[in-house]
């Protein structure tokens, strides 16, 4: 960077965790950005540049925004309306049941609203949502200025937004030509599972995301009983099944995975299946631990999610990759599976990657989109500093976020929401919180 270069925004004072590899880590230097992308980055004092915005990052480390690659936003607003249930009773009986009932445009335009306002306190910079009326999910993301892939969900039966399949394509495809062009979202198509969408159905969804050149997302043998129920329907497990109908054949996002054989690894990993892990939806509805070590040692793309709020319950990042560290390690008996570096990594440029977007974000690097977050290190569980990975990943929290920037704006100062109204956003969700629980709570919580 020259003297006599200017900025739009610059931040002193600062550390610094450049990224993918992590190794440098820099107690003291400065960040610039200029529209939307870091433009420089260095230790020490910053050139003479002139900046618009000055930042002073005194007592803050800024580091790559993390990627929540596997979200259902609007389900914020059923956050803690039905726990500790097997899955299929959840779903089947409670969650089905409220999203007929209560989903409509403008459950999903403040659902969504609630959930930006949460992953960008904790730090989220992007993230992928699978729901309905994504039309919705796609204003509220662009007021809070969010970087997302958005996709419009279909299964076998009636939607919250359509009543058959056939209408759910139609919207799916208005939804994708109103979107491609926005800068901050990306629209696609998000398939439920291989267990709720026929095979025919599968195939079509298939064929559309390759017509828009798009990733499709579906869950993927994330239950015992999904295998069972696909095995008895189709005489295949799910992944041999949807190998079967060519759903491999381009860019397919696949979430969950916890319940794979070697075989189904080893395909997975041919045919560059991306994979999202959402540990802490796994634990709590006791699907199980996907074998991600496997994955990774594969060679799989593998990135992190929270999974929707009402299976994990909240959306921050930092409690996720904690966990993910920590279970697969007593899972294995093996304090050396799954390095705290490894966690991080799949937080930032796993999910990039998994979202295709691993080009513009997902790692600190001049040149790439700025999408920074800036924590602040000032505190009891933060210091002393002897390894910065092994404290985000262990240690900090959503709640250490201070500051947000999302491509070259800031989104969050001092924890002060500056895109959102963060109070109206609560006082809807209260709203919403006494319409939905005088009807849809389950007996057992009454
Ligand atoms: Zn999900």
């Amino acid at each position: 960077m020259n003297d006599n270069d200017s900025a739009d925004i610059l931040v002193r004072n600062v550390s610094l965790l450049p990224s993918p590899d992590f190794s440098r880590f820099i107690p003291h230097g400065w960040l610039a950005v200029k529209s939307t992308r870091i433009i420089a980055l260095g230790s020490g004092a910053p050139p003479p540049v002139s900046s618009a915005r000055q930042m002073d990052g005194s007592g803050g480390m800024a580091m790559a925004g993390l990627v929540n690659a596997h979200i259902h936003a609007p389900m914020t607003l059923f956050r803690g309306l039905a726990d500790d249930l097997p899955l299929k009773t959840w779903f089947e009986e409670f969650i089905f049941p409220a999203e007929k009932k209560w989903v409509n445009k403008e459950f999903v335009y403040w659902g969504t609203l609630l959930a930006c306002a949460e992953m960008i306190r904790c730090g989220t910079t992007t993230f992928a949502d699978g729901y309905f009326f994504e039309g919705e999910a796609a204003r509220a993301t662009v007021q809070s200025g969010m970087r997302a892939l958005l996709a419009e969900g279909i299964l076998d039966f009636p939607a919250p937004d359509s009543s058959s399949p056939e209408e759910s394509f139609a919207n799916i495809e208005r939804f994708i030509e109103r979107n491609s062009h926005s800068t901050l979202i990306r629209p696609t198509l998000f398939a439920h599972t291989a267990y709720t969408c026929s095979p025919a159905l599968l195939k079509r969804c298939r064929q559309m995301a390759d017509r828009y050149g798009v990733p499709l997302i579906i869950h993927l043998s994330e239950t015992q009983s999904e295998i069972e129920e696909v095995y008895k329907k189709y005489g295949k497990r799910p992944v041999d099944h949807l190998e079967n109908l060519g759903l491999f054949s381009s860019p397919l996002i696949a979430c969950h995975c916890v319940w794979l054989t070697e075989e189904e690894m080893d395909l997975l990993a041919r045919r560059k299946v991306r994979v999202v892990h959402n540990l802490e939806s796994n634990l709590k509805l006791a699907s199980g631990v996907a074998p991600v070590p496997e994955l990774l040692s594969r060679g799989v793309v593998v990135g992190l999610g929270t999974d929707g709020c009402a299976s994990n319950n909240n959306l921050d990042l930092f409690q996720e990759m904690d966990f993910v560290a920590k279970v697969h390690k007593v899972h294995r008996l093996d304090p050396t599976v799954m390095p705290a570096q490894a966690v991080l990594e799949m937080a930032t440029l796993g999910g990039a990657r998994v979202l295709g977007m691993e080009k513009e974000i997902g790692s600190l690097e001049v040149g790439k989109k700025a999408d920074v977050i800036i924590l602040d290190l000032n505190k009891p569980h933060l210091q002393p500093v002897y390894n910065i990975v092994s404290h985000l990943v262990y240690s900090a929290t959503g709640a250490d976020v201070r500051d947000v920037i999302i491509d070259g704006k800031v989104i969050m100062e001092n924890r002060k929401l500056l895109t959102l109204d963060e109070e109206g956003i609560l006082r809807k969700a209260m709203e919403w919180g006494k319409k939905v629980s005088t009807k849809a709570q389950p007996p057992n919580l009454k």
